[in-house]
Formats: structure tokens, C-alpha cells, sequence
């Protein structure tokens, strides 16, 4: 699809950056949460569970511009109330 998302599984630092979710939320797997990491650029990427990511795709209307905008928006709105630690 495009070179600027990657999914992980079982990467053990993972977390993601809205909901927090840390683990695999599905009852049969004891696992660190899989996530899709979308790099907004060389320095700031942002790491979403397939809940969130999924809800984004919906909000932007699988364009992937809007989808970007949004979740850079998003991500600096939530540096400003310092939520993104
Ligand atoms: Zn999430």
C-alpha cells in the first residue's frame, strides 16, 4: 500500500499513541498490542492500535492526505496539552 505505514506485531515497546493500549486486547492472545506505526516525517512517527488506525481511515474517508493531516493535527494538539508523553 504506502511506504510511510508499517504494521508490527509482537514488538514489545508497543503502545499506542491515542488509546494507550499496551496489549492485545482480544482475549486469546497474551501479547503486546499489534500496531501500525505512520511516519509523518524523519523525526515524528506515530503508533496506532488497528481500533484507532481504523477509526482514523473512517474519519478521513480512506484518503490517505487526509488521513496524515489528521493524525498530525491530532498528534500536535495533543503535545500542546502535553497528553503525549
Ligand atoms: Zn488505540
Amino acid at each position: 500500500m504506502t511506504d510511510y505505514i508499517t504494521t508490527f506485531y509482537g514488538l514489545s515497546s508497543a503502545k499506542c499513541d491515542w488509546c494507550k493500549r499496551v496489549y492485545n486486547p482480544h482475549p486469546d492472545y497474551c501479547e503486546p498490542i499489534p500496531v501500525k506505526r505512520i511516519t509523518l516525517s524523519k523525526n515524528l512517527s506515530i503508533y496506532l492500535c488497528f481500533s484507532c488506525f481504523e477509526t482514523e481511515t473512517e474519519k478521513s474517508k480512506l484518503n490517505d492526505n487526509n488521513l496524515l493531516n489528521r493524525i498530525k493535527e491530532k498528534s500536535k494538539t495533543l503535545k500542546l496539552v502535553n497528553l503525549n508523553d
